[in-house]
């Protein structure tokens, strides 16, 4: 069984439509696919629409923006109500924060460079959640850089003059409000460091206590010790141990089942998870 749970198609910043993304996954010889979108669970339907003619199993699932102490943390949410109006409060809140702090990220680089708000919207699928990607494929576009990763490196870079935050939920309310809306909380790529400050071990342990159910040790951005690491600390918290791609399409180099998670985990989040995981 290989299992993959964390993608993103282009109802977020991944390049692929959601039952794209589950023909992708078919191709890739994916059993079980977890749809992760930023801050929507907007492309839910059309992944689950796909199930039957893929033969690929969907868990649904949402990465959820949040901040511990400053520190931006990407929580993953899996299989819980859409509907919940706490969380669906949270994920509008933020998703209306990002768009907002995208246009005056564009005010500011357009005062340098040639650089339109319809640039960025025409790079989006319509109600997608707007990020740093889509302003990426903007600059793109315009020949002002060469490909995301380039943009990120330079003119999108959280210490460069054209930053803007936007607003996340503290984790430890996210990852309440995931457990009172039937979810499973478990945190993404928690030593990705080339994206910023990392969180601390203390942190990790506090949101244990607080209801996380697992943490992403598998992940392109980390190297083998600070995978090791991640497992001997999730023994430690009794927490469980994700492996996944965070594939993005075209939009980055993550390729489908680069990382996989054990079966034994996924029957877990399925035990604690209000929604079933969608077989064909
Ligand atoms: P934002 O949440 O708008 O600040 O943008 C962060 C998103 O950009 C993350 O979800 C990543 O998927 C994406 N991202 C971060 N670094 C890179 C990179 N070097 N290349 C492509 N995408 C990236
Ligand atoms: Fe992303
Ligand atoms: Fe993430
Ligand atoms: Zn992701």
């Amino acid at each position: 069984m290989r299992i993959d749970l964390h993608t993103h198609s282009a109802v977020s910043d991944g390049t692929d439509t959601p039952s794209g993304l589950m023909h992708a996954a078919a191709a890739s010889g994916i059993d079980v696919v977890a749809l992760t979108d930023h801050d929507t669970t907007a492309g839910w339907g059309e992944a689950a629409a796909a199930v039957a003619a893929t033969g690929v199993a969907l868990v649904r699932g949402t990465e959820i923006s949040t901040r511990a102490g400053g520190i931006s943390v990407h929580l993953l949410s899996y299989l819980h109500d859409p509907e919940d109006p706490s969380l669906v409060a949270m994920l509008e809140r933020s998703r209306d924060s990002r768009e907002t702090r995208a246009q005056r990220m564009v005010e500011r680089i357009a005062e340098d460079l040639p650089l339109t708000w319809a640039d960025v919207e025409e790079q989006a699928a319509d109600g997608a959640t707007i990020g740093r990607p889509h302003i990426a494929d903007a600059l793109v576009a315009r020949g002002h850089v060469a490909d995301r990763a380039a943009a990120f490196r330079s003119l999108l870079h959280p210490s460069g003059p054209y930053y803007v935050r936007y607003w996340a939920a503290e984790t430890a309310d996210a990852v309440a409000a995931v457990r009172a809306a039937g979810g499973v909380p478990v945190m993404a790529h928690p030593r990705a460091a080339a994206r910023g400050r990392v969180v601390s071990t203390a942190v990790v342990a506090e949101l244990a206590d607080a209801g996380l159910a697992g943490i992403e040790a598998d992940h392109l951005d980390h190297t083998p010790d600070d995978r090791e690491a991640l497992r001997a600390l999730a023994a430690e918290l009794g927490l469980l141990v994700t492996g996944s791609s965070d594939y993005h399409g075209t939009g980055k180099p993550n390729r489908l089942g680069a990382f996989t998670t054990a079966v034994e985990v996924l029957e877990e989040i399925e035990r604690q998870g209000r929604l079933p995981v969608l077989r064909p």
